[in-house]
């Protein structure tokens, strides 16, 4: 591997800093990095910094980074000379192009396949493939063989979760700044979460699956028909004061609060929006539901910087990796 002289590498030193395709504030973000992740800038020009992300090329804004006295052949994400490896212990398992469940599928493992890991994000482990070239496995798919890592141990099979994707049809729900809804964003974000929970071995059922209206007392109603073991709403909030940001979790029974809790700290810890806690919250899908039942609100799109975030396919991934883990944490206690 050559290293170019101009390579250098740098820490974050905002909380959440927005990487785009090009270095211009108007283009698009796609994904963020947060505060002390060390980062590989390959150029810089007038304020922005080029940096590899995920693979792909990605600008930030060179004024939120700081030297670290390090080379890029130091940087902790190259040059793992790792032994360590994972036995995959499923079958069928989906080898990804990136970290997360949004990323194209390359391949596929079964139960008992043995890999070496080449580097680690969240909750999802990079792995050298026997043809060559490197794919990304869900942490909780796979054992390991040191230390216990990846963390992920358990799977969600023989749970049912209801996702409620909140609003859609003739209710927008809160409009964003930009003049996107709130009921196209929280359709989106249940598909990703319905998505990594199946693979996590969920049963997943969802309130609605498109723009159609559904009334709260339909959406409660399909809690009571299922078995279900839990019931998910997912919203975004709203603020006359554009700088309100973060997320919270509500519960109204406190047979629910152990789990908006298990929730909203694996939220707090992988989304990168600040964390409004959990807090008590009288809405009809939770004070009429049978089961144990939450509501998310993921950001406030009234807020641009949140608003940026919460349309990256990685926030999707994100969140959808958190309510998967907080999930798991609850129910394997
Ligand atoms: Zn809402």
């Amino acid at each position: 591997m050559s290293v170019s002289a101009e390579e250098s590498t740098y820490g974050v030193g905002a909380s959440t800093l927005i990487v785009r395709s090009q270095p211009d504030i108007q283009s698009n973000a796609i994904g963020y990095i947060k505060r002390n992740t060390v980062v590989t800038v390959s150029e810089k020009r007038f304020g922005w910094a080029k940096i590899d992300y995920n693979g792909q090329t990605g600008w930030v804004a060179s004024q939120f980074l700081y030297p670290t006295n390090k080379t890029a052949t130091e940087s902790p994400t190259q040059n793992v000379q790792s032994d360590q490896k994972v036995t995959v212990n499923a079958s069928g398992v989906r080898i990804r192009k990136g970290p997360g469940v949004n990323y194209a599928i390359r391949g596929f493992a079964n139960s008992g396949d043995v890999f070496s890991i080449v580097n680690q994000q969240g909750q999802w482990v990079q792995v050298r493939l026997n043809g060559g070239g490197t794919g990304w496995i869900a942490g909780w798919l796979v054992s390991s063989s040191a230390n216990n890592q990846p963390t992920g141990q358990q799977s969600l099979k023989g749970y049912s979760i209801v996702l409620d994707a909140g609003h859609g049809g003739f209710d927008p729900g809160a409009t964003a700044y930009n003049g996107l809804y709130e009921k196209t964003l929280t359709i989106q974000m249940a598909q990703a979460v319905a998505e990594q929970l199946r693979e996590a071995g969920a049963t997943v059922v969802m309130t609605r699956s498109d723009d159609s209206y559904v009334t709260l007392a339909n959406r409660v109603s399909v809690s009571g028909s299922y078995p279900a073991d839990a019931f998910v709403s997912i919203h975004y909030n709203a603020s006359p004061i554009l700088s309100t940001s973060g997320i919270t979790t509500y519960y109204y029974d406190d047979s629910s609060q152990g789990l908006a809790q298990d929730i909203q700290q694996e939220l707090a810890q992988q989304t990168g929006l600040p964390s409004d806690g959990v807090r008590f919250g009288d809405y009809y899908v939770l004070r009429n539901n049978p089961e144990k039942a939450i509501l998310m609100e993921l950001g406030f799109i009234s807020n641009p910087n949140d608003l940026a975030l919460i349309q990256t396919a990685q926030y999707r991934s994100n969140v959808a990796n958190a309510v998967t883990q907080g999930l798991m944490n609850y129910f394997g206690k």
